[in-house]
């Protein structure tokens, strides 16, 4: 009997746990109630014969029943305690190992399972949801850091806005499960917003109706929703335009390089929404900074390739682009014809008309050259009101045609002035190709067409000269 007792004393004394110490002291309590029973029995009634071997007996049996009973439940506790701890543990070994974004994912997955056995057990089930919500907020922690990482890693790829929006679009559509993502970056001149890309939406301008910059702008926070009273219709689903989150792009104070919107087709969970605008939050200056480079840089590429005037290539990058295509199609044995344009009589026109109609007469004939060619052509502002223009791959007998075809083009067009008087003017073209001159050499092209546009001004101008 006093073995039991010395047992219970030296389980408290270790400090096994507090659910030791609790049944430690259940335990004694209990057994020195079935002792005291018959020692108070015979106190108060004098009765000998509560003091018998047999009671005292019986009694020690019972304590020691209780005393099992209460180990074995000890037992079971200390398992399921040893279950969550090492849970927990394990979490924790998992935790440190979260290296990738599928990491988080395994992570996550673990979690759930883990926490099952606490959250299925009702007294610690409060315990299991707070734990549940910690690691719910680290992991969230954990990985926006992970994916921010991720998607600027890959948005330091390239300084090409269409590529940059494609990136950040494509991830926030698979990581979030956003159907539409719209992205408007400031224009190279810097007056108007340019859709740079459209997942998802369909017809999406139609969300920046009138003032919708003002409004944008006019707010502080960085996202705002805005609302919709239609559908947009993707044919197989339907963005819920009700809801759209704008995300704005301020690298710093007051400057709005662009906008992003998100929509959704299906209502997001809190948690979901949550996510997203942390993310957005987290990541704008950085994406905010990426886009203004990219920005800056293609208006530098820009300003330093192409005549601000009439939009065509300079001489000094159409040179360099001209010789290229040269010397890529004389690999391929392809055809190339090189094109001079001069205007005609232009000083008197100038003259006549105002060095600002000058100027509105050699946008236009750009314009007319451009839609008289195809994309892969090239057209150089060679100086003045002289144009070359290199018509790629073009057969030899076609060339003239196409020359042609531009003359008569800008002839035939009906300039309107500032006044608002509408003039017609004419060019003369020479042209000369690589096949033909047996060259591709494009000083030697160069001097060839240039004759012949000399040529057909001296034959009267409006016309083109091929050989
Ligand atoms: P031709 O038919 O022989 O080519 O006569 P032209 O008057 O066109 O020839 P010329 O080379 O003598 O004159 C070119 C004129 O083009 C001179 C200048 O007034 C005008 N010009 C050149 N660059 C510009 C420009 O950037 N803007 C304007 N408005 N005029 C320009
Ligand atoms: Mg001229
Ligand atoms: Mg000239």
């Amino acid at each position: 009997m006093y073995k039991i007792l010395l047992l219970n004393f030296a389980m408290a004394k270790r400090k096994v746990n507090i659910f030791g110490r609790y049944i430690f002291y259940t335990n004694l309590s209990i057994f020195s109630l079935i002792f005291l029973v018959p020692i108070g029995s015979y106190i108060i009634t004098g009765e000998k014969s509560y003091l018998s071997f047999t009671h005292f007996a019986l009694a020690g049996i019972v304590g020691l029943a209780q005393v099992l009973v209460n180990r074995v439940f000890r037992r079971n506790f200390q398992d399921y305690w040893e279950l969550i701890k090492n849970s927990l543990l394990q979490l924790s070994e998992t935790l440190k190992k979260v290296k990738t974004l599928k990491d988080v994912k395994i992570f996550k997955k673990e979690k759930e399972e883990l926490l099952k056995p606490l959250l299925e057990e009702e007294s610690f089930s409060t315990l299991g949801e707070s734990l549940k919500d910690l690691l719910d907020e680290v992991s969230n922690t954990i990985e926006i850091k992970l994916f921010k990482d991720e998607i600027i890693r890959r948005m330091t790829t390239t300084l090409d806005t269409k590529k940059l929006s494609t990136i950040f679009a494509s991830n926030i559509i698979r990581y979030f499960n956003i159907p539409g993502v719209a992205i408007y970056l400031k224009s190279l001149r810097g007056e108007t917003f340019e859709l740079k890309l459209n997942k998802g939406f369909g017809e999406i301008n139609p969300v920046l109706g009138e003032g919708f910059i003002e409004k944008i702008t006019s707010v502080d926070s960085i996202l705002t929703e805005e609302k919709l009273d239609y559908k947009i219709d993707l044919g197989l689903c339907q963005v819920n335009a009700e809801k759209l989150l704008v995300h704005k792009l301020i690298p710093r104070r007051n400057k709005l390089v662009g906008f992003i919107i998100f929509g959704t087709y299906r209502n997001f969970s809190p948690e979901e929404e949550k996510l997203l605008k942390n993310f957005l939050l987290e990541l704008e200056p950085t994406i905010s900074l990426i886009f203004e480079n990219a920005l800056e840089h293609e208006r530098s590429v820009t300003l330093a390739s192409f005549d601000p005037l009439t939009g065509a290539y300079n001489r000094r990058e159409g040179l360099k682009l001209v010789k290229q295509l040269l010397r890529k199609n004389s690999f391929e044995d392809k055809n190339a014809c090189v094109l001079v344009l001069d205007i005609d009589y232009f000083k008197k026109f100038n003259d006549t008309y105002g060095h600002e109609a000058g100027d509105i007469v050699l946008k236009e004939v750009v314009k007319i050259i451009r839609n008289s060619i195809r994309n892969d052509d090239i057209i150089v502002r060679w100086g003045g009101e002289e144009f070359l223009i290199l018509l790629n791959g073009i057969p030899v007998e076609k060339a003239g045609e196409v020359a042609e075809r531009i003359r008569g083009n800008i002839a035939q067009t009906l300039i309107e002035l500032p006044d608002g008087k509408k003039i017609k003017v004419t060019v003369s073209i020479g042209v000369a190709c690589a096949e033909e001159e047996g060259t591709y050499s494009f000083d030697e092209l160069f001097v060839v067409a240039d004759k012949r546009l000399y040529k057909a001004k001296r034959e009267g101008r409006n016309r083109v000269v091929t050989s």
